[in-house]
Formats: structure tokens, C-alpha cells, sequence
């Protein structure tokens, strides 16, 4: 649709349409929470993360306590011997990551995860696409959206939905 023909179509229905605004602004913030878990249901039957594997490429995850000790005691290494083969410390963030992207428990050909069973917890949540309070996620979709399509398919979808939520809205009125 044309930018002429789009805009006489809001001129036309201004006034709902600017009620319809309000009342969203007025809204309980638990409304965007259930679109996007919605949305979330639909991602997972258009994206296969077999044929992608961006994050386990591209990105790196952070490991807490927990995940070394697990991963090393799979991998017969103590966590210093763990840590000194595939991690390093971020100064800055304060958090220990992968040495190495692509990380080195991928299996390229596969885009399978070799210590699968046991991998880190930020790996097992990734991409955290509903994940409450929302606003405090913000910043990692944000970072994501440009390697994940489950995350660039969560906010084309969450967007259809409150755009048809609009158009019912604006149809009811
Ligand atoms: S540990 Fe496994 S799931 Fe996590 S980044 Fe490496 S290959 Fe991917
Ligand atoms: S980047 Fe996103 S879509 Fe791709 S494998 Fe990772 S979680 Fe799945």
C-alpha cells in the first residue's frame, strides 16, 4: 500500500485509531507478554535451529560455576584444566565465555552440540524469547535479532499480532 493511501486510510479512521492508542497506553503490560507468548508458540513451527546454529557460530555463551563444573566432570577434567583449555575471562563483563567461534563443542557438519546433555544453562535458555520482567530482556533481543531468526521471527510475529489486535480493535468501533 502507498504512503498516500495508507495515510488517508488513518485519516479516515483517526479518531478510533487515536483512542485505540490511549487505551494501549492505558493498558496492562501483561497484554504484550501474552502476544508475545504466543508468537513465541508460532516461531518454534517456522524456525529449525539444525539448519541455522548462529549462536553456537557467532556467539559465545557465559558459563557460571555450575556449568564448568558439569562440563568438566563429562569431559574427565578438572575445572582449572577445563577452564584453561576452552575458556577465557572477560575483564569487562566479568564472566568467563568460550575461547573460540565457532565454539569448539560444535559439530559443523551436523550444527549438533557435542556436550549437548550437558551444555551451559545460558545455551539450554537461549534465545530467552519470553522471559519476564520483558523490559530486562530488551537489551538481549536487541543484541540477538542480527544472528537469531527466532528472534527477528518473535518480533515480526508479536508485531502481525498487535497489528491485527489493532485492526479488530479498530473494526469493533
Ligand atoms: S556448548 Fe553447545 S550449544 Fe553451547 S555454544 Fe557450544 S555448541 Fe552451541
Ligand atoms: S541463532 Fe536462534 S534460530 Fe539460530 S540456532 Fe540459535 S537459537 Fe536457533
Amino acid at each position: 500500500m502507498k504512503l498516500s493511501a495508507l495515510e488517508k486510510k488513518y485519516q479516515k479512521n483517526k479518531k478510533p485509531f487515536r483512542k485505540f492508542i490511549k487505551d494501549l497506553e492505558d493498558a496492562d503490560v501483561t497484554d504484550i507478554v501474552d502476544i508475545a507468548k504466543q508468537a513465541e508458540k508460532e516461531v518454534w513451527q517456522e524456525v529449525d535451529c539444525l539448519k541455522c546454529a548462529n549462536c553456537c557460530k557467532k556467539m559465545t555463551p557465559t558459563l557460571e560455576a555450575s556449568d564448568m563444573e558439569r562440563i568438566a566432570r563429562h569431559l574427565q577434567l578438572s575445572v582449572p584444566a577445563f577452564k584453561k583449555k576452552y575458556l577465557m575471562y572477560e575483564k569487562d563483563e566479568k564472566d568467563w565465555r568460550m575461547q573460540v567461534q565457532p565454539c569448539v563443542f560444535l559439530d559443523q557438519a551436523t550444527n549438533k552440540c557435542n556436550i549437548y546433555e550437558v551444555r551451559p544453562d545460558d545455551c539450554r535458555g537461549f534465545p530467552h524469547l519470553v522471559k519476564e520482567p520483558i523490559n530486562d530482556y530488551v537489551h538481549i533481543h536487541k543484541q540477538n535479532i542480527k544472528y537469531c531468526p527466532a528472534t527477528l521471527s518473535l518480533f515480526r510475529l508479536s508485531a502481525a499480532n498487535v497489528f491485527t489486535m489493532i485492526l479488530s480493535c479498530i473494526r469493533r468501533r
